[in-house]
């Protein structure tokens, strides 16, 4: 049996944004990462993330590496085309990034275990440890560990919701997503991104690394099946590298946060990508729960306090991206996004 301060279990991006700002407050933190390979979708990332990562310790890192930037995203809904920057200052127009996945989540776990976090790679949270009503660590696939609390940062599957029995709230008639990767030389365009909505849904395009494509296609409604075969014309004479599915559906845990528990990034609630900060959000609500612990573990707020906060904060920011979105896709399918003065 093994003691800390706080478990974390999952290591993506809120997992990892959790660790280091747990301990830069001087918390014995430990991560369960139950995957090895670590590859995953969610490459592009907005400007707006850079100061994020430079308070975590690695934007310098990310503004080095050699991962693809793009100044803006081209968008095509319903009959409007248009480039959309993401701005500039005076240095320039601002770029966001294509971040391989296991490279970017393997600089953010490096930046942690440099601040002495412990990291269990192979090592897959099974069930949570109760004391009465308080969650008290987990049993995991290598035994048990006791913590004062534990941070569910697992992603869309909900682990800690589901073993809890949390109601999970649905905001959105089923969405389902297939996605995948294609190599070759790509299409004759330019290199940004390109996101393509008609009344059927929407499909994402973008170069992540030089000659890999990725895209994803949204189906509205009910009825979608994934074929396996199915990719963007333009990607036909490429070579598939890659496909998968996901459901994507908006869901929020309401109790995102409860005794000795704290649910963080796709684990506390999903928008589909078109949201288009997956990632950043997850880093958002990994160093806001950090700064939750921290007040509670240096006598600035109780626990109940920043519990309720945290939640309100969760619950807001998912209203607030649920309604962009409605009113996006009110346009494209009005029946099934009504906008609330259509209802
Ligand atoms: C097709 C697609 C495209 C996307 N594109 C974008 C994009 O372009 N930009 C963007 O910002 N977002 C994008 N997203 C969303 C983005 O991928 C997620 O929002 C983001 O990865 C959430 O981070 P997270 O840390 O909460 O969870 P994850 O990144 O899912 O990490 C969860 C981790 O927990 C581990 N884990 C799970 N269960 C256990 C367990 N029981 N024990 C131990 N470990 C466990 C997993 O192995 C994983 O490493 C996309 C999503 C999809 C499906």
């Amino acid at each position: 049996m093994h003691k800390c301060d706080v478990v974390i279990v999952g290591g993506g991006p809120a997992g990892a944004a959790a660790a280091i700002s747990c301990a830069q407050s001087g918390l014995e933190v430990t991560v369960l990462e139950g995957s090895i390979s670590g590859d995953r979708p969610g490459e592009s990332l907005h400007p707006g993330i850079e100061p994020l990562l430079d308070q975590l310790g690695i934007g310098e890192r990310i503004r080095q590496s050699h991962f693809l930037r793009h100044e803006g995203v081209w968008v095509e809904w319903g009959d409007d085309r248009r480039f959309l920057p993401f701005g500039s200052d005076e240095n320039g127009p601002w770029r966001g990034y294509q971040a391989w996945r296991s490279e970017f989540d393997a600089m953010l776990m490096d930046e942690a275990v440099a601040h002495g976090v412990r990291i269990m790679r192979g090592c897959s949270a099974d069930m949570p440890l109760l004391e009465g009503q308080r969650v008290a660590g987990v049993t995991t696939s290598k035994g048990e560990i006791r913590s004062s609390w534990v941070f569910d940062c697992s992603g869309r599957r909900h682990w800690l919701a589901r073993k809890l029995k949390l109601r999970i709230q649905r905001h959105s008639p089923r969405l389902f997503v297939q996605y995948g990767y294609v190599s070759g030389t790509g299409p004759n365009r330019d290199e940004m991104p390109v996101m393509v909505g008609d009344s059927t849904g929407w499909t994402w395009k973008a170069e992540v690394k030089p000659n890999l494509y990725q895209w994803t296609r949204l189906i509205f409604g009910n009825t979608a099946k994934w074929d396996p075969e199915w990719r963007p014309y333009e990607f036909r004479d490429l070579e598939p590298v890659y496909a998968s599915g996901a459901d994507m559906t908006w869901r929020i845990v309401r109790e995102s946060a409860g005794p000795g528990y704290w649910i963080l990034g796709d684990a506390a609630s999903v928008l589909d990508p078109a949201s288009s900060h997956g990632v950043q959000k997850a880093i958002m609500s990994g160093m806001m729960a950090g700064h939750c612990l921290t007040g509670i573990t240096q006598g600035r707020h109780g626990e109940s306090l920043a519990i309720e906060a945290y939640k309100r904060w969760q619950y807001e920011w998912f209203l607030r991206d649920a309604e962009q979105l409605r009113s996006r896709y009110s346009n494209l399918s009005p029946s099934l996004f009504p906008t609330y003065e259509n209802l």
